[in-house]
């Protein structure tokens, strides 16, 4: 491809609501464009990196033995009601929804268990039939609160969805599994570090779920990690170790008030009383859809919003106003304390706030803190829950060692779903002994332009994008330095034509501009490989090749020209095939079916 023919324009200036580095270079680099909020379009450039993602995703899919189907995106509100996803989809606003002419309902689906699950159920009536699974690469569509990020978070995205169907849970462990080495092998393949984590299993209510983690400062989810064991989990789910109590080996003291004048929060509490703030209970008022729920914790520690989410069995959690605060407990913010609640509220306590003695809290009245409080003595708990949020030391549920913590970019998801939807949907079959039995399912997602996208977070530098092979646009960029001077021209002209004789992807800057101003775009491009054509190495009769990884330079002979590059495009394939244990993962159980 000869860039004066090509439709490509690179950006010199940053856009102006670009955070992620992959976002401000995809744009630099002329591969997306911002059509609106979450929404972009993917130039010549873009879209081949997008679907050399794509095609990844297809192979091992098509080699793990799952099928390649298509269902309609836009999808009757009717199909969403028998799920029961249309009510709570349509509460959390998630759901592109729209009319038709006659005034049916319809959405623009953000995810397809319905349809596929829809299709199962007319064309699966024997246990013979099973297990199958079934996937499409498709657009998807979410109305996200914060679209951002480019490609990373959009609210119209091109995402792989699988869905399994087995007759048993022992047989959805081996489709699982399938896929879950499926995708081990996708993520090695676009050359991601990446690492694989326990993950909630939200409202749904399945069993086990992963989350396939490209670590990267910009990534949403934070990710706790065990380095001396390898546990890990998002940390909405992160489970920690016991964590070491100021009140260990302390005996209980009186209680009594003090007086903490203007003094509300934590820490002003702590600097006021020179205390640690691990001495502290932090009492806090929660308002759910089954009332208000108070909830203790240590005061150096917060909640886990999911988790506490869970304890208390809701789906809708918020702290609740000042004014909320005082009307459920009798105290202002700042004040309350487990002790002087009203009956009938319900308390939940996390575990370290066990067996606390000599602990300071609200005394449930203004300007007052209550000291030597005691909790099984001083206060009445109704459940006790694990709703901490784990952090950077705290130690590991699994080994004690301490905890690390970094930050993720959610890639792929892989969830035992179960029978929700099976049931739901009546997708059932007749099983050996001729009872009807509703299929047992799993579900799976991968972004592609988010892949892509964790792609260039991982791999770039101060110049641009740093592609590897595997997902580059085009391996090759040969950049002649001067078009308008013959020689040059009829140099560059031909290795062109012989590489891409070759079947090599090579992408030709032969326009009119100066070297300086090719190099950096060419930086800022990030093919792996570049060849200058002309200045003083052509009139030697040789060419430059330079890796784009580390700059490296190498003149070589115009007539080797081909071969050099030809051979270093195969190391580079070679190289970026990464071992298991290079991508810091260990080799998956089980393997493909
Ligand atoms: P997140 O927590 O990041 O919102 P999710 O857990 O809601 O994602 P899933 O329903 O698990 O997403 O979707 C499967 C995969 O689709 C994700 O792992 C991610 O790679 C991709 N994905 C989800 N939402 C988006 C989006 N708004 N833009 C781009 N890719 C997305
Ligand atoms: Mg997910």
């Amino acid at each position: 491809m000869r860039w004066s023919k090509y439709f490509l324009q690179t950006v010199r200036e940053v856009p102006g609501d670009a955070e992620a580095v992959s976002h401000i270079l995809l744009t630099r680099a002329g591969m997306i464009r911002r059509l609106a909020a979450g929404m972009y379009a993917l130039t010549p450039l873009g879209l081949r990196a997008h679907r050399k993602t794509e095609a990844i995703v297809r192979e091992e899919m098509d080699r793990s033995g799952a099928l390649e189907l298509e269902v309609p995106i836009l999808q009757p509100r009717e199909l969403w009601e028998e799920s029961g996803r249309w009510g709570r989809y349509a509460a959390e606003e998630i759901l592109f929804h729209l009319k038709d002419r006659k005034g049916g309902e319809y959405c623009l689906a953000p995810t397809a268990e319905e349809a596929v699950t829809t299709l199962v159920k007319f064309g699966i009536t024997s246990y013979r039939q099973l297990p199958v699974t079934l996937y499409q690469i498709r657009t998807k569509f979410r109305d996200e609160i914060r679209p951002r990020f480019g490609l990373m978070r959009g609210r119209e995205f091109l995402m792989y969805d699988g869905y399994s169907f087995d007759a048993d849970a022992r047989g959805l462990d081996c489709s699982y599994r399938a896929q879950d080495a499926a995708y081990r092998r996708i993520f090695e393949r676009c050359g991601l570090e990446f690492t694989v984590v326990q993950a909630d299993s939200g409202a749904i209510g399945g069993r086990d779920s992963e989350e396939f983690m490209v670590l990267a400062d910009t990534g949403e989810d934070a990710v706790v990690r065990c380095p001396a064991c390898g546990y890990g989990a998002n940390v909405e789910k992160a489970e920690t170790g016991r964590r070491q109590s100021p009140w260990e080996e302390e005996t209980a003291v009186r209680l009594e008030d003090v007086s903490t004048p203007g003094k509300g929060s934590i820490e002003e509490v702590v600097e006021f009383l020179g205390i640690s703030s691990s001495r502290m209970i932090k009492t806090l008022v929660y308002e759910t859809e089954a009332g208000f729920a108070v909830a203790l914790l240590r005061g150096d520690l917060d909640v886990n919003e999911v988790a506490l989410k869970r304890a208390l069995s809701v789906e809708h959690l918020a702290l609740a106003s000042e004014e909320k605060v005082e009307r459920a407990t009798g105290a202002p913010v700042g004040y309350v304390g487990p002790h002087r609640l009203p009956r009938g509220l319900r308390v939940v306590a996390d575990e370290s706030v066990r067996g606390a003695v000599n602990a300071v809290t609200g005394a449930g009245r203004r300007d007052f803190h209550a000291i030597g409080f005691a909790l099984d003595r001083d206060a009445n708990v109704s459940d006790w829950a694990v709703f901490a949020r784990a952090r950077a030391g705290d130690p590991c549920p699994r080994c004690g060692k301490p905890l690390d913590l970094a930050r993720g970019i959610e890639v792929g998801h892989i969830f035992k779903l179960g029978t929700k939807y099976s049931e739901a949907l009546a997708a059932g079959f007749t099983d050996e002994k001729g009872e009807n039995r509703p299929a047992v399912m799993g579900t799976y997602g991968i972004g592609i332009g988010r892949t892509m996208a964790a792609a260039v977070e991982q791999h770039h530098d101060a110049d641009g994008i740093v592609w590897p092979l595997a997902l580059a646009p085009f391996e090759i960029e040969i950049v002649s330095l001067n078009p308008a001077e013959a020689a040059t021209k009829e140099a560059a002209d031909s290795l062109y034509e012989e590489l891409a004789r070759a079947g090599l992807e090579v992408f030709y800057d032969d326009r009119d501009e100066r070297p300086g101003v090719k190099f950096k775009d060419a930086d800022l491009l990030g093919f792996p490989i570049r060849v200058n054509v002309g200045g003083r190495a052509l009139k030697e009769g040789r060419v430059e090749i330079i890796r784009r990884r580390d700059k490296s330079v190498r003149a070589v002979p115009r007539s080797e020209a081909a071969a050099a590059v030809r051979d270093l495009r195969d190391e580079l394939a070679s190289s970026s095939l990464s071992p298991p244990e290079r991508a810091g993962v260990r080799a998956s159980p089980g393997g493909a079916v």
